[in-house]
């Protein structure tokens, strides 16, 4: 848990508010069932969200995205069917795995999902490729428990904001969104959401800091003259 100071020079209340008010309420995360938030928590892994679309489609086409269809089915099908969303050889696997074990062991994904959060948690990070970002994104928009999910767009823009070391661990820097936000499910997912947005639209890679809406409070821009002074 951080200090209390550290976490409130970040201001993260001030910077969803600030972020809502620019993008809107996100409704994230698209999903007409827990089961498809899932698979496109694993889907969605090292790729764009475009490419998880495609896999998601086909899969709906194929009636497949439900635990049962997709234990059942042959690998190499399966593969066939996720190709779009890339590495489809391991994402073929963990998502037999993760179907498998909410058959055998629940029965239901409601049942899978209405653990306790923190004994989920556990389950779902003792899974072959399934580390914290997939986890919490799964128990935060399937199983609609209250954790924040951190992503490589998080760790980016407070980076560039705040200045916060780059390389921050994953545990640390959730534990300011925690500190700090609404205890709400839903802010905690729309949060996620904003950052996404931002980190798609001006916080890219090569960030485009003059049009982004949060040059005025940003170290980065301020810090690097050229940008500031043009
Ligand atoms: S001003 Fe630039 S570095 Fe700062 S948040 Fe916006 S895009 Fe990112």
């Amino acid at each position: 848990m951080p200090a209390k100071a550290d976490s409130m020079r970040y201001d993260i209340p001030a910077l969803y508010k600030f972020l809502l008010r620019h993008f809107g309420f996100r409704d994230w995360w698209p999903g007409e069932t827990q089961f498809e938030i899932i698979a496109g928590a694993i889907l969605t892994q090292q790729t764009s969200w475009s490419n998880v679309e495609k896999a998601i489609a086909s899969l709906k086409l194929h009636g497949a995205l439900k635990p049962e269809a997709i234990a059942m089915m042959p690998e190499v099908k399966l593969q066939k069917l996720i190709r779009s969303s890339g590495f489809y050889r391991q994402k073929a696997k963990r998502l037999k795995a993760i179907s498998k074990h909410i058959i055998s062991g629940s029965g239901s994904v409601q049942g899978f999902l209405s653990r306790d959060k923190t004994a989920l948690r556990e389950e779902l990070l003792s899974m072959d490729g399934i580390g914290p970002e997939t986890a919490d994104s799964i128990l935060l928009y399937a199983a609609g428990k209250r954790i924040f999910v951190v992503d490589a767009y998080t760790k980016r823009i407070m980076s560039r904001l705040y200045g916060i070391n780059p390389d921050i661990g994953y545990g640390e820097l959730q534990s300011y969104f925690q500190a700090e936000l609404q205890k709400s499910v839903r802010i905690y997912k729309d949060m996620h959401a904003q950052l996404v947005e931002l980190g798609k639209n001006y916080c890219k890679a090569r960030p485009e800091c003059r049009p982004c809406p949060l040059k005025s409070r940003c170290k980065y821009y301020k810090t690097n003259t050229t940008l500031a002074q043009s």
